[in-house]
């Protein structure tokens, strides 16, 4: 199965995608993420994209296209993908179409979650993840249950905050999320693609509505 996860940044798009890769045997493909470890490594187009992401700007078509190109090439989509903050334009969207086509693949279904701006920012500004097992807390509503240690791995002073994740760069954010991203629940509408789901509510609840989704 071949889904997109479309919704705001902070909707709960990796969330939702981590545990369709546990349920379906699917991979996840999530441009943010290899974005990261670009950085991470270092990488010359890590450091290309390292202010842009910080400001909360759009990367290159060309880079990102690449991204999911190399990961499609590789085979590794081979039982099915969950893309996750791709497509975020419309020239992203058509390449992901020719690409797929000139595989043999075909695109299922394409998730919009929604959820209310101010919602969206309160997530995001809260949210932290430990960097041994990436389990997500938020300060408000999930802190962990002891100071500085990962409930789920035990990993001790472990925590970090993604640059992007403050008040400044979530507004440039959300405001290339309307202007550029959004169109695309009207380009997946046309193609008979787009299910709609409420991305507010306990992670299990929204979850219940993705499975009524992708199987309805
Ligand atoms: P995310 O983890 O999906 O919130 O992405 C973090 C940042 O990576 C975004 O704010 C962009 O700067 C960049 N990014 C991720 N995916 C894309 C994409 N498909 N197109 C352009 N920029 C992207």
């Amino acid at each position: 199965m071949n889904i997109i996860l479309i919704g705001p940044p902070g909707a709960g798009k990796g969330t939702q995608a981590q545990k369709l890769v546990v349920e379906r045997g699917i991979v996840q493909l999530s441009t943010g993420d290899m974005l990261r470890e670009a950085q991470a490594s270092g990488s010359e187009m890590g450091q290309k994209v390292k202010d842009i992401m910080a400001r909360g700007d759009l990367v290159t078509d060309e880079i990102v296209i690449g991204l999911i190109a190399e990961r499609l090439d590789s085979g590794a989509a081979g039982a099915g993908a969950i893309f996750d903050g791709f497509p975020r334009t419309l020239g992203q969207a058509d390449a992901l179409g020719e690409m797929m086509a000139s595989k043999g693949l075909a695109l299922d279904c394409v998730v919009a979650m929604t959820v209310d701006d101010d919602a969206l920012v309160a997530r995001v500004t809260g949210r932290f993840t430990c960097g041994n097992c990436g389990e997500v807390y938020h300060d408000a509503n999930k802190p962990p249950k002891h100071a500085n240690t990962c409930d789920k791995c035990d990993a001790k002073d472990s925590f970090k905050r993604r640059p992007d994740d403050n008040e400044e760069s979530m507004r440039t954010r959300l405001f290339n999320y309307y202007r550029d991203t959004s169109t695309l629940i009207g380009y997946y509408h046309a193609k008979g693609l787009l299910k709609t789901i409420d991305g507010l509510g306990e992670i299990e609840e929204v979850a219940g509505r993705m499975n009524v989704a992708l199987d309805g």
